[in-house]
C-alpha cells in the first residue's frame, strides 16, 4: 500500500453580499478553500482543507511511496513542516480521511470512539445593531441551538456590553452566551495592539455579572502571565489557543493554568493525531477541549470527528450567521451542507473516513489559480 499522488486545488467563492468579519477590517468578497486529496495505489482518496498550503508541493515528496497508514510517522513530517513552512495540516486532515477509507472505520471512530454524536453552538461572525443581534439569538434558540458565541470590537465597549445586556434581557438563561474578544491574533494588515490586562479584566467583570459562560482570547495568544492573573481574579471559563501552533505552547497554557477552555483547529493546529492526544490531557485536567473551526465544511467535519471521537464537551463551535454566513457558502465545496438536529446535535455516520462528499460541479466553477484572503 503507498501513497501514489497529491493533488492540491484551489477555489474562491463570491460573496455578494459581502462578509463582513468581525475579526477582520477588509470586507470579504470572497471565500477562498484549498482542497487536498492524497490518493494510494487502490484508488481511494482522503480529502482535506483548510489553510492555503501555499510552498507545500516542495514538500510532496516526502509522503509519495509512503505507507498511508503509518499516520504517526506523517505526523511527525507534517510538524517538522509546519515549523519550516506554515500549517501543513489539511494533510494530516486527508490522510485521516483516506486511513478511514482504507480500514472501512468512521474517523471518529478510529481516534477513539466514544460518541459519534456531538451539540453545537450557533458562532456569529458579523458587528450587527443590537436589535438585529437580539434576533439571531431568538433565531438560533428556535433553531435548537443551546449557545450562541458573540463578537466584540464594535467602536466602543459600551455598544458590545449592549448586545449582550438586549440578548439577556429578550432570553434570559434560555440561551448559554460567549463572547469572542478576538485579542489572540490578528490579520497582517490589522496592526492594532491587543489588550492589555487591565482592559481585559475590566471586560471579564462585566461579562460574569451577565453570566456570560466563556470570554474566549481576551489576551495576545503569547501572554501567559496575563491569562494566569485574569484567570486567577475572575470566576468565568477563559478560553483561548484557536491559532496556537507547537505542543510546548499548549504544554505551557496548560501547566501554568492560562485557560478553561482549549481551542486548537486540527486543520491549523497539530492536525487529527496530534489534537487527539492534547484532548485527553486536557480533559485529564479538568478543562474543556472543544475546537475553533472557522472554515468550510471538510475542516468542521475534522473536527467533529476528532472531538465526538475523543472527549466529552459541552458543544463544538458551528459557525452560522446568515445571510452573510450561510449554511450554503461555508459548506460549497460540500454536495450537502452539515446540520444540526432540531436539539443542536451533530450525528455523524458509519461513513468510511470523514464521510465527505465534493461537488465537484461547484468546485469546478470556482476553480482559481490561488487563494486569497480578501
Ligand atoms: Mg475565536
Amino acid at each position: 500500500m503507498a501513497i501514489t499522488r497529491i493533488e492540491i486545488t484551489h477555489h474562491q467563492l463570491p460573496l455578494d453580499p459581502p462578509f463582513p468579519a468581525s475579526w477582520d477590517p477588509q470586507p470579504r468578497t470572497r471565500f477562498p478553500v484549498t482542497l487536498v486529496r492524497v490518493y494510494d495505489d487502490s484508488g481511494q482518496v482522503g480529502i482535506g482543507s483548510g489553510d492555503a498550503m501555499y510552498g507545500f508541493g516542495d514538500f510532496q515528496r516526502y509522503f509519495l511511496g509512503q505507507d498511508p497508514l503509518d499516520l504517526e510517522r506523517h505526523q511527525a513530517v507534517l510538524a517538522n513542516i509546519e515549523f519550516h513552512a506554515g500549517r501543513p495540516w489539511p494533510m494530516d486532515v486527508a490522510l485521516w480521511d483516506l486511513a478511514g477509507k482504507i480500514l472501512g472505520q468512521p474517523v471518529w471512530r478510529l481516534v477513539g470512539g466514544r460518541s459519534n454524536r456531538i451539540r453545537a453552538y450557533a458562532s456569529s461572525g458579523v458587528h450587527r445593531p443590537v436589535a438585529e443581534m437580539v434576533r439571531l439569538a431568538r433565531h438560533v434558540h428556535e433553531r435548537g441551538f443551546p449557545a450562541l458565541k458573540v463578537r466584540f470590537g464594535r467602536p466602543s465597549l459600551e455598544e458590545d456590553l449592549a448586545v449582550v445586556a438586549a440578548i439577556r434581557d429578550a432570553l434570559g438563561d434560555a440561551l448559554a452566551l460567549m463572547v469572542d474578544c478576538n485579542q489572540g491574533w490578528r490579520m497582517p494588515w490589522d496592526v492594532r495592539p491587543p489588550w492589555t490586562l487591565e482592559q481585559a479584566l475590566l471586560v471579564a467583570r462585566r461579562l460574569e455579572a451577565e453570566g456570560v459562560y466563556w470570554m474566549e482570547e481576551p489576551l495576545h495568544r503569547g501572554d501567559y502571565e496575563g491569562y494566569r492573573q485574569l484567570r486567577q481574579a475572575v470566576s468565568i471559563r477563559i478560553a483561548g489557543g484557536e491559532m496556537t501552533r507547537e505542543p510546548y505552547e499548549f504544554r505551557e497554557l496548560l501547566t501554568r493554568d492560562c485557560l478553561d477552555v482549549f481551542q486548537p483547529d486540527a486543520v491549523c493546529s497539530l492536525g487529527i493525531g496530534g489534537l487527539r492526544k492534547l484532548a485527553l490531557e486536557v480533559a485529564q485536567a479538568g478543562k474543556i477541549f472543544t475546537p475553533h473551526t472557522w472554515g468550510n465544511g471538510i475542516g468542521l467535519m475534522a473536527n467533529l470527528h476528532l472531538t465526538a471521537g475523543t472527549v466529552d464537551t459541552p458543544f463544538i463551535e458551528f459557525p452560522y450567521d446568515p445571510p452573510e454566513w450561510s449554511l450554503e457558502r461555508r459548506d460549497y465545496p460540500l454536495r450537502q451542507a452539515i446540520d444540526t438536529d432540531e436539539a443542536g446535535y451533530i450525528t455523524l455516520s458509519e461513513a468510511p473516513g470523514l464521510g465527505l462528499e465534493l461537488d465537484e460541479d461547484r468546485l469546478a466553477a470556482t476553480a482559481s489559480r490561488q487563494a486569497t484572503f480578501a
